[in-house]
This record gives structure tokens, sequence and C-alpha cells, in this order.
């Protein structure tokens, strides 16, 4: 059995979560086991969604103690469902959640981990991950023998499958066990705003922003573009009042949107790390030899404060149009 981690946010499957399970798709072929999709926590819904993405079992892990989330309560319940059901696989997406709970699955069950997964080898009977290494300037591919493969799965780059399934629907317990870190109270920040990680189109700002009031140029291209505003560390750490949540790179967010605009960004390794996966990257910035070039699909060398409101304004009249 491929057990799939789902998340669910405004009463809804996370796009990220219908990606993995979609991604398990491919492994149970290979493997020729089924999809169970695993819901943990107080959320009732998500779960004909996920159906239409190939899970041929529910299992719903609701208590009281779920409500409010908890890495180690998370992990053991994972675990406990692992050993219960004989999982080879444990997937999930490479969120906040995923990357916190995973590893420690994988490594309480002695099973091989690869985060941030971006391709799946079939084989028969078997299966190989890629995923890359060395903050993107390389990709390894892995093999899990027979351990159990613990996995996750990089947003925004595992095409939707839908395969409708009538799936067999199973509750279950929660393993009661006293853990050193209990959750209190968890603060969400409200916003209507998709996180970096799942957006679509990511309007970026670096250094070349040259201050933080500048940024409300690049919230109004990422509106008119339906897009969220991302920025480099350089822009984050110039105390311009950007919150680390904004953050694109190595020590940033891992995102892959089918559009990224870098304005002002010079495309240092460790931000490459956190977008070069982008399906078109379009850079704008003054320097023809910007390292940023390496990786745009698309460059505009020219000054940023010009080119940023035109783009803008172009976008704006597209939707006016119709476009
Ligand atoms: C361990 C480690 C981890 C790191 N993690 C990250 C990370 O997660 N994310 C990250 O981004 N960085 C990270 N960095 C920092 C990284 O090395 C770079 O310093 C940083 O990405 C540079 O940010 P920048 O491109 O905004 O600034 P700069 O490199 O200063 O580039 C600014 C660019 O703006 C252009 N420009 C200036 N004015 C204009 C204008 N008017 N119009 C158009 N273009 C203009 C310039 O030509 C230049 O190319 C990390 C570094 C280390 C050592």
């Amino acid at each position: 059995m491929i057990l799939v981690l789902c998340e669910v946010k405004d009463h809804h499957l996370k796009k990220a979560s219908a990606e993995a399970l979609s991604a398990a798709q491919f492994l149970a072929a290979s493997l020729q086991v089924p999809i169970a999709a695993v819901f943990l926590g107080a959320e009732a819904q998500g779960h004909e969604e996920a159906q239409n993405y190939g899970a041929q079992f529910i299992f719903t892990c609701f208590s009281p103690a779920l409500a409010a989330y908890s890495s180690d309560l998370y992990a053991h319940t994972l675990i406990s469902l692992a050993q219960e059901k004989k999982a080879k696989v444990v997937l999930g997406a490479a969120t906040a959640l995923g990357k916190d709970v995973l590893p420690r699955v994988a490594a309480q069950l002695q099973g091989g981990y690869a985060n941030e997964i971006t391709e799946i080898v079939p084989g028969s009977g078997s299966f190989q991950v890629i995923r890359p290494i060395y903050a993107g300037k390389a990709w390894m591919t892995l093999g899990f023998g027979d351990r159990i493969a613990v996995l996750s799965t990089r947003p925004n780059l595992f095409a939707l499958q839908v395969k409708n399934e009538t799936a067999h629907r199973e509750s279950v317990t929660v393993p009661s066990q006293d853990f050193k870190a209990v959750v209190k109270e968890l603060m969400a920040k409200s916003t209507n705003k998709p996180d970096l990680t799942e957006a679509n189109i990511i309007v970026s700002g670096g250094r070349g922003m040259k201050e933080g009031a500048n940024f409300k140029l690049l919230e109004e291209l990422a509106e008119a573009l339906g897009g969220v505003v991302g920025a480099s560390r350089a822009a984050v750490d110039a105390g311009w009042g950007l919150p680390h949540s904004m953050q694109v790179g190595q020590t940033g967010k891992v995102v892959s949107p089918t559009l990224y605009i870098a304005c002002g960004i010079s495309g240092a390794i460790q931000h490459l790390a956190g977008m070069s996966s982008s399906k078109y990257i379009v850079a704008i910035n003054k320097d023809s030899e910007a390292p940023i070039f390496k990786v745009a699909s698309y460059g505009i060398v020219g000054d940023l404060f010009d080119i940023v409101p035109a783009l803008t304004s172009a976008a704006r009249a597209l939707k006016l149009n119709g476009g």
C-alpha cells in the first residue's frame, strides 16, 4: 500500500496533495499496490477530491488531539498506520507540514527518505526517484531496495492525473502516547493569497528594488497577473519590512510556479536553488551580464522602474479586453 498524507485548506484538498496523489499513481503502477489517502486532524473535507486522484482507500484519523498540528503526533499516527498496513511508500507534498513530518516518519521506520522529488522513474516491481541536490546544481537518482520509501513531492511539478475511484473508507485510531512537546495554540496568519510554494505566478524583487516601499510596484503587477510577491534574501535582510516567508531560495522557500518574474535579482546560486524549476522565468535586470539571464526563458535588460509599471499596464489592458 502507498500512504499519501493529504492536507486540506479552506475545506478542499490542497493542490500540492492532489499532485502527491497523482505522483502516487506512477508508484502504484510499478509496485502493483493500492493508494490510500490519509487525512489527519479535525477537517472532514477533501475526501471526495482524493478519490478523483486515484485514492482507493481513505483513512481518516480524527481526534481532538489531532485538531491542532503536532509534528510528533502526526508522525506517530502515520508511523503506526504504515506499520499496520505494511506500507511500501509514505508520500506527501513538500509543504511546511510535509517537510516537518515526513523525515520523522522515515527516521523512525528506518526507511529511505527523499525530499522534494521532481520525477519518478517507474520500473517493474520497483521504482527510482529523482531529486535536486547541491542547491539545484545536480540531480540525484535514488532507489530504496527493500526499505520503506518516504517521499515528498515538490509542489507544482507533478501534473494532476484525474483517475476516479470509489474509495473504501476507514476510520483509524490515533495511538495514545505521551510526547515531550505539546502544541498549546496555533495562530495562523489570515491571508487570502496562496502560499508562495503553491502560487502559479510569482513576481519577486531583489536588492535592485532599492527600498521596501517600491515593492508596491510588484504588488500591482502581481495583482494584475493574479500572482503573489516573493523576494530575494538580500531584499528580506535589508530591513525593508519584508517577512522571511517571502524569501525564495536555498534558505527560503522552494517554488515551481508556471511564471516567475525576477525583478532586480542578480541570480545568485542560492536564489536559483529556490526557483530554477519554474516553468517560465522572466528576468528584468539592468545588467545584461547578470547570472539570472542564464536561467531565464525571457530576459529584459533595462530599468525595472520603467519596465514593471509598463508590464502592469499591459496586463491590466489585456484583462480589460478579456485576455
Ligand atoms: C548560505 C546562504 C544561503 C542563502 N540563501 C539565499 C536564499 O534563500 N535566497 C536568496 O535570494 N539568496 C540567498 N543567499 C544570498 C545570495 O548569495 C545573494 O546574496 C542574494 O540572492 C542576492 O540578492 P539580490 O539578487 O536581490 O541582490 P544583488 O545580488 O545585489 O542583485 C541586485 C540586482 O539588481 C539589479 N538592479 C539594480 N538596480 C536595478 C534596476 N533599477 N533595474 C533593474 N535591475 C536592477 C542589479 O544589476 C543586480 O543584478 C544565501 C547566501 C548564503 C551564503
